[in-house]
């Protein structure tokens, strides 16, 4: 067993997709950054359906062509019998351009852990976190075989949160939901669509999300209500998913000559979220933070999304401390407001499922929620429109955004839509196209006017045009007569 080292700058417990990648990021930001990973990689980890926004983060990290290369299968879309017994398919694009990856996890996390220590951090495996202690010179981290002290520890430990189950942690008291799951050989896979596809159906009881995968394994698993837990512990697990198996035609249809080469295993997989994502000392990323359906295959997305914020914002902390306040807001708020919005897409989802009104799964999950409400009715553009203003609500005001691997203080278009503030729509930068919203009125000579400004030279000008034409529709602005007092 290696010796461990007595100091280090930031220890990340945990060396899932969330700790790889900010161990990735803050040691390329040169800090000496040790992970502990409790178990020794490849490891099995259930979570193979990464949708196509996970490309672009793995652009970022740099890791993209490792990832690709290791022959993962690509899915267009997904499947689903929602609300129907027939198989309904979307694509991410109707070219099938856009692309998804069935990952076998134990790879695909080996392969980001192994570009975090390529990267600079220093990787310990087998190396269990056992105590995170705070005091005034930093945070002393105690694993089974030492400690270490640092000026920063990062909780990465998923749904096991070794710091965010101290009482940082809400259960949600909706989505209380069990996950059993299985692999199968030989599936011969759904007719009619793509074989790489995600497909769900849903039954009384729930639903079951199946995916294939390079190895030849196809893993299949039900989402059932988590009162289901006491029905499992009579007929046993197995028995139990069987049952299912046999409850949903489609999947057990392709399932029909397959064996079970591995599982049946449970997870509880209720959604969660933090009374507190960060500190001066700590921050929670990934599954430590927070955790949403599994059926929106958004984990991993999630969880890299956090670790990627997340660096700047222990970056600022350590480097900036004056912007510590402004870091800490920033990052509370992205991951609240991800977590309300996958809270408000699930319900509606959930919602679109009619025909077990009375069964508990279901009629929990869909009776719970308001659908979302948006501030304001869209408007319909109007071809008449010619003279524009800020609606009553609509300022410019400095928020927390990122720039580059800080936090800072940037100006932003704030409404009641975005509280957090916008900075950017399609590319056209939003507080100097509002100063000449406000100086001009005329649509023609506002759009002549942002041309004019820095951020606005080389933008297209339909560009523009369209952006103005949303902000209308959103709320944000609002039409006027023609004023003799602007400059018009
Ligand atoms: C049934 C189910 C299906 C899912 N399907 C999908 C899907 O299709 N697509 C998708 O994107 N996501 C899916 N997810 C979610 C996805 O698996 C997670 O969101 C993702 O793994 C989160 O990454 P993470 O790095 O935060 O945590 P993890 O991947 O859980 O990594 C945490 C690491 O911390 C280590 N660890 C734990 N405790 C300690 C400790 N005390 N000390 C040191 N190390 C520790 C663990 O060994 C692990 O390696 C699914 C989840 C479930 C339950």
């Amino acid at each position: 067993m290696p010796s461990l080292p007595s100091t280090a700058d930031i220890v990340v417990a945990g060396g899932g997709p969330a700790g790889a990648t900010i161990a990735r990021l803050l040691a390329g930001l040169g800090f000496h950054v040790v992970v502990y990973e409790k178990r020794a990689f490849p490891r099995h980890q259930i979570g193979e359906s990464l949708t196509p926004q996970v490309l672009p983060l793995l652009d970022f990290l740099g890791v993209r062509a490792r990832v690709e290369a290791a022959g993962f299968l690509r899915m267009v879309g997904h499947t689903v019998c929602w609300g129907s017994d027939q198989p309904r398919t979307s694509y991410y694009s109707s070219d099938h351009s856009r692309q998804g990856l069935q990952v076998w996890r134990a790879e695909f996390d080996a392969l980001l852990l192994d570009h975090a220590r390529a990267g600079g951090a220093a990787v310990y495996e087998r190396q269990l976190v056992k105590d995170v202690h705070f005091h005034d010179a930093g945070v002393t981290v105690h694993t089974g075989h030492g400690y270490t002290d640092a000026r920063f520890f990062i909780d990465a430990t998923g749904r096991a949160g070794v710091l965010a189950r101290r009482e940082l942690r809400q259960r949600d008291p909706v989505f209380q939901t069990l996950a059993v799951s299985g692999y199968w050989q030989n599936a011969a896979g759904p007719t009619g669509v793509d074989f790489a596809n995600t497909i769900l159906e849903t039954y009384s009881d729930g639903l079951v999300w199946s995916v294939p995968l390079h190895n030849s394994l196809r893993n299949v698993t039900f989402l059932v209500d988590w009162q289901l837990g006491s029905h499992i512990r009579r007929s046993g697990l197995s028995t139990f998913y069987r049952e299912q198996v046999a409850r949903t035609p489609h999947v057990a249809g392709f399932l029909r000559h397959a064996q079970l080469a591995l599982g049946p295993w449970a997870f509880d997989a209720t959604w969660h979220t933090a009374i507190t994502f960060a500190d001066k000392q700590f921050l929670l990323i990934g599954d430590a933070g927070m955790f949403v359906d599994p059926l929106s295959s958004e984990g991993v997305h999630k969880a890299m999304a956090s670790a990627i914020t997340g660096a700047a914002v222990v970056n600022t902390i350590l480097r900036r401390p004056a912007m510590t306040a402004h870091a800490l807001q920033f990052y509370d708020e992205s991951q609240r407001s991800t977590y309300d919005l996958h809270y408000q897409q699930s319900a509606q989802y959930y919602q679109e499922e009619q025909r077990w009104p009375d069964a508990p799964f279901w009629q929990q999950r869909a009776t719970s929620h308001e659908p979302r409400v948006t501030s304001h009715e869209p408007r319909t553009t109007s071809t008449t429109v010619s003279h524009i203003a800020l609606a009553p609500e609509t300022t410019i005001a400095l928020r927390p955004a990122i720039e580059g691997p800080f936090v800072e203080l940037r100006e932003a278009m704030v409404t009641p839509s975005y509280p957090r503030g916008l900075r950017f729509l399609e590319r056209v930068c939003l507080p100097p196209l509002l100063r000449a919203v406000q100086e001009h009125g005329a649509l023609e000579r506002v759009m002549r006017a942002y041309l004019h400004t820095p951020e606005g030279r080389g933008c297209p000008p339909e560009a523009v045009r369209q952006v103005l034409a949303r902000l209308y529709q959103d709320g944000a602005l609002t039409a006027t007569a023609p004023d003799e007092s602007q400059s018009d």
